[in-house]
């Protein structure tokens, strides 16, 4: 037995509960992984890291003029802080704030759609905003229901704070046109707080006394976010790389195979980010790594993003159309754990079955298993079997170890970004630290 569909089934429906990052429940599915790699004889690890996991006290939005409403909302971690009393002023909505939305938002408080992030955040402060409401949840919720409000935390650093909350699509859509004159918002928070995440890492050696230097390593993340079951997104790549797992301990192939189950990918992918880290040393004997994220949807199709060289992600559709599998391939850096691998400098790439429009969602409560299906799930994972047997048993290296000229740029400006906002948030600590100082030195 090989792969097999019952076994990856069974192991998908048991694990397709809630996995916050950080919470018991995390940790609960990555000591059942560890169980169901022992089933092959393999020894499994849990690899723990430190990871940000604000505590909000309170959370609050209101009209409060021309009348009165409350209104269900959360807070966004990290997002700031109001004072007590909270903030009353003005809402303004700010669309998808490009420049010509923000040019009156001084002393106002701004309903936005669309990503948020660090860069946003600074432009808001910088034009005076006070603070920022976002719009979760889809036109056909109950927005009573506070289920609907995906939690989440501003993503990386910034060197300032704008307190923000989401509240329900239809309520921001309620709110636009009631152009109310006045709204309340109240954020506290511990937004220092932490917490503990961990990765789930196996070996399966190769054979070849040479070519098992040589590593592949599959990637899929485990952590699902606030009420979602997760079961698409992400335990479904978790378990194609399970049954991997199950293929290479009977099957073990010349070159070596790690398989890691990232814990924290939902938070900004910590746990790929620490797995990249504290393996620093061995990554330059990593030649690819293959993540998976969101397959076994019924109605989908397969999709492949690429990051590594134009050569490997031709070689790749070749093999598809050689065998007959239906892909859809583009050169990128994918939302998900392949770009900590590519950012370490190991070309990778994510396969994903992605829905149509209108299909299944992720990152709510509809995210069961409902939409799935084991002929699906088995399509992506059948290929990789395939795919990755070339790769591991090849008597050269068939992976280049450089980047198409497009994404190097691409990643080079990140990284420059990243080491900006590092310097920054260096420095403020420092600055916190002189500050202390001063206080102690003071009593
Ligand atoms: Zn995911």
């Amino acid at each position: 037995m090989s792969v097999c569909k019952e076994r990856a089934w069974k192991a998908l429906t048991d694990l397709s509960f809630e996995r916050v990052t950080g919470t018991p429940d995390e940790k609960k599915a990555a000591e059942m992984i560890i169980a169901e790699c022992a089933k092959s004889g393999v020894e499994a690890h849990l690899e723990s890291y430190e990871i940000d996991m604000p505590q909000i006290t309170k959370a609050f939005f209101a009209v409060t003029e021309p009348e009165y409403k409350e209104y269900v909302c959360i807070a966004l971690g990290k997002s700031g802080e109001t004072p007590d009393e909270g903030i009353e002023a003005p809402l303004v909505y700010i669309e998808n704030a490009v420049d010509a939305n923000l040019i009156d938002v001084a002393g106002k408080i701004c309903l936005v759609q669309g990503r948020t992030g660090p860069d946003f955040t600074k432009k808001l402060a910088d034009r005076g905003a006070l603070a920022y409401v976002t719009m979760r949840g889809n036109f056909y919720e109950d927005p009573a229901m506070k289920t609907e409000l995906r939690p989440g935390s501003v993503f990386g650093k910034s060197d300032v704070q704008v307190p923000a909350l989401s509240i329900h699509i239809k309520d921001a859509e309620e709110l636009v046109r009631m152009h109310p004159a006045k709204v309340k918002v109240i954020v506290k928070q511990d937004g220092e707080a932490k917490g503990q995440s961990q990765n789930v890492v196996a070996t399966v050696e190769g054979t070849d006394p040479v070519l098992k230097k040589e590593v592949l390593v599959f990637t899929a993340h485990y952590d699902s976010v606030r009420y979602s079951s997760g079961a698409w997104d992400n335990m479904t790549g978790s378990i194609t790389i399970l049954e991997l797992l199950h293929h290479f301990a009977e099957n073990p192939a010349k070159r070596t195979v790690k398989f890691v189950w990232c814990g924290s990918e939902e938070i900004g992918l910590v746990g790929s980010r620490e797995y990249c880290k504290a393996h620093k040393d061995e990554l330059e004997n990593y030649i690819f790594n293959i993540n998976f994220d969101m397959t076994g949807v019924t109605l989908g199709y397969e999709y492949l993003c690429c990051s590594a060289s134009e050569d490997v992600m031709h070689a790749i559709e070749y093999v598809a159309k050689l065998n007959g599998y239906p892909l859809t391939a583009k050169m990128d850096l994918y939302a998900s754990d392949s770009t900590s691998f590519a950012n370490a400098g190991v070309p990778s790439c994510s396969f994903a079955r992605l829905n149509p429009m209108g299909g299944a969602t992720i990152h709510n409560r509809h995210d069961t298993m409902e939409h799935l299906d084991p002929d699906s799930f088995m399509i992506t994972l059948n290929f990789v079997v395939l795919l990755s047997e070339q790769i591991l048993n090849a008597p050269v290296n068939v992976i280049p170890r450089k980047f198409a000229p497009d994404l190097e740029k691409k990643m080079e400006e990140r990284k420059k970004r990243m080491a900006e906002m590092e310097k920054k948030e260096a420095e403020k600590k420092e600055e916190k630290a002189e500050e202390k100082k001063e206080e102690s030195k003071a009593e």
